[in-house]
């Protein structure tokens, strides 16, 4: 099972990747089009990193202790109490899954 460092290295990998491989086109000499659109890519590639990282870090994640059930909750600027009601339906089969 991936760990949430090497989730984290390939992320940052890859927009590196990104920025690196923008940073090249631009200098082979492609045009100003092709190289912006690049750009935008690579900037999106980017920003979905970094939002990835921070629901990773500043998210909360609770996933149900049911085997073979796959509901996560993903929880990122919600208030304590909301926290605690949406832990206790994901913690809490009966209340999201299918076959009780
Ligand atoms: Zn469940």
């Amino acid at each position: 099972m991936a760990s949430r460092t090497s989730n984290t290295l390939t992320l940052i990998a890859t927009a590196a990747a990104s920025a690196i491989l923008t940073l090249q086109v631009w200098q082979s000499g492609a045009t100003a089009f092709t190289t912006s659109v690049v750009a935008v890519l690579a900037g999106t590639n980017i920003a979905w990193t970094a939002d990835t990282l921070r629901r990773a870090y500043t998210g909360h994640t609770v996933t149900c202790p049911r085997a073979g059930c796959t509901v996560q909750i993903s929880m990122t600027g919600t208030t304590p109490d909301e926290q605690t009601r949406l832990t206790a339906i994901a913690f809490d089969h009966s209340r999201h899954g299918e076959n009780h």
